[in-house]
């Protein structure tokens, strides 16, 4: 960079047209080196191994004891109790393709309420919800072909996230999937948002799960800087995706699913 920017000083002392063109070239190489930190994938050298050293912000996804997804292989959890009070979405509602995942953000909606949840006496409000393919979470080692996302937020800036996974099935596919997916075409490339006009009703999601059957642990947020003190509830059913909708998904999004994390002495309930 200095080099550079010694370079640009030197020829702006020639001619104008160099001057500029060089001071171009500067501000594009700062641009590159700045954002290059924050770039990561899910292969290659920017990939889950790699993310921890790729900034010191980053550290804890190569450093820390608490990290999501894990393989749970545990009982269900029998002690705690969920309440849902999911607030259906109606129009607009503001869809994106982060480069990530395709996901629906529910905060910044013109409605700005999604509804919540209460864990443990916290209230939880939705902010978003994302898809991974594969699944992030495996299940007794084994993991499915879509695992949804519903990242809430508490008033004291606490976070949880419900997992729900899917698998192809030859019928009764969940409408919810099949219908909050069906607009991804709108945001085909990465790094765009829109808004579309349509309803999404949460009942249709949860049609296919007994909401009173699930695991939780305490973990992290799976994509950098995988912060933790994540609360994760992970439902027990496994819904169904058709093939349609999944090959769409994994059109406008490749593969993103970090793999298993150690459980360091964890208990999943
Ligand atoms: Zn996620």
């Amino acid at each position: 960079m200095l080099l550079t920017l010694s370079l640009s000083l030197l020829y702006s002392r020639r001619e104008r047209g160099m001057k500029v063109v060089f001071l171009c070239f500067v501000f594009i190489l700062m641009f590159a080196s700045g954002n290059r930190a924050q770039e990561f994938s899910y292969d290659g050298d920017t990939g889950p191994q790699y993310w921890g050293s790729l900034t010191p912000s980053w550290a804890l996804c190569s450093e820390g004891q608490s990290q999501s997804p894990i393989n749970i292989n545990a009982s269900l959890d029998t002690t705690n109790s969920l309440s849902l009070h999911w607030v259906d979405l109606v129009s607009p509602i503001t869809i994106l393709n982060n480069g990530h995942t395709y996901q629906i953000d529910v905060s910044s909606n013109s409605q700005g309420k999604a509804g919540y949840l209460i864990w443990n006496g916290i209230k939880y409000t939705l902010t978003q919800f994302h898809f991974h393919s594969p699944s992030e979470h495996h299940i007794y080692h084994k993991y499915y072909q879509l695992e949804l996302h519903m990242v809430h937020s508490s008033a004291s800036g606490g976070s949880l996230v419900v997992g729900f996974l899917f698998q192809i099935g030859l019928k009764n596919a969940n409408p919810f999937v099949s219908h909050v997916m069906h607009p991804i075409t709108q945001v085909a490339r990465a790094i765009q948002q829109t808004n579309i006009h349509n309803s999404f009703h949460f009942s249709e999601l949860l049609n296919s799960f007994n909401v009173n059957s699930f695991w939780s642990y305490s973990g992290s947020f799976t994509i950098p800087p995988c912060t933790e003190g994540v609360q994760w509830i992970v439902m027990a059913d496994i819904g169904s995706v058709s093939d349609r909708v999944l090959t769409r998904f994994q059109r406008y999004v490749p593969f993103n699913s970090r793999y298993t994390q150690k459980l360091n002495g964890r208990v999943v309930f």
